[in-house]
């Protein structure tokens, strides 16, 4: 099925303490999102990906990319408030003969092409798929107050990751819905399954975590220096 990487990479980095957009953020002496972009050469996946940018960003993500990618071209959209803004943004751009979308933030730099290849296969055979992770912690849902309300049993607890990876009409539609209904999620495979389509979920690695705060940053810097990538 011909494929479209789409990365949301509109975020500020409020978590990071960023002065400018979290995707340009360096990482190791590279921009976030070039690092991030590197993970889909094997799959020849950066060619034609759409990168949603923040509001007046994208000339400067632009002539970086092209700096770090000759020759390649991209197609650039306006992010918004919330992730789920951003990615609609960027939804909008998909080439017409897309058939599977791969939506990864930009702030997850370490995946695995495997993971990338499994989740194309399972959205390819099924509509919808996921890269996620068993979860390590206990989870504890609490109320307002912070008082606990339950403990769901950790055995069915899944982390989610991305790549997230649909059929164009799969995501176009929960998109719709989502829209009509004002309803707000933090990931894409969420507004799919409650549409009522079933999402597959594929295991990823624990290498694939999203650098959000400082420390991950650090954690990050370290993995590259240590070559375990
Ligand atoms: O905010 P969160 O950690 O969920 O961000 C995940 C990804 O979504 C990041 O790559 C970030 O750049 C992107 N994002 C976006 N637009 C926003 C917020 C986040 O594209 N308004």
């Amino acid at each position: 099925m011909k494929s479209q990487l789409l990365i949301p990479a509109a975020g500020m980095g409020v978590r990071l303490g960023c002065q400018g957009p979290k995707a340009m953020a360096l990482l190791a002496g590279e921009p976030l999102l070039v690092r991030t972009l590197k993970r889909f050469q094997p799959v020849k996946l950066v060619e034609g990906a759409v990168i949603v940018a923040p509001p007046g960003t994208i000339p400067m993500f632009c002539e970086t990319l092209t700096a770090y990618f000759p020759g390649m071209d991209f197609e650039f959209s306006e992010g918004g408030s919330e992730r789920q803004i951003s990615v609609g943004n960027g939804l909008d751009r998909i080439d017409s003969a897309t058939e599977l979308v791969l939506i990864h933030d930009a702030a997850r730099p370490f995946v695995d092409d495997g993971s990338i290849r499994a989740c194309q296969e399972a959205a390819a055979a099924w509509g919808a798929a996921t890269v996620a992770v068993p979860c390590v912690d206990t989870i504890l849902e609490a109320d307002a107050d912070r008082s606990l309300i339950k403990t769901p049993d950790r055995q069915a607890l899944w982390s989610c990751q991305t790549p997230q990876t649909f059929q164009v009409s799969v995501i176009r539609e929960a998109y719709a819905q989502a829209r009509a209904s004002n309803y707000v999620a933090t990931d894409d495979a969420t507004l799919v399954r409650r549409t009522g389509k079933k999402v597959m979920i594929v295991p990823g690695t624990a290498l694939n975590f999203k650098v959000t705060t400082p420390v991950d940053l650090a954690l990050a810097e370290l993995i590259i220096e240590k070559g375990w990538t």
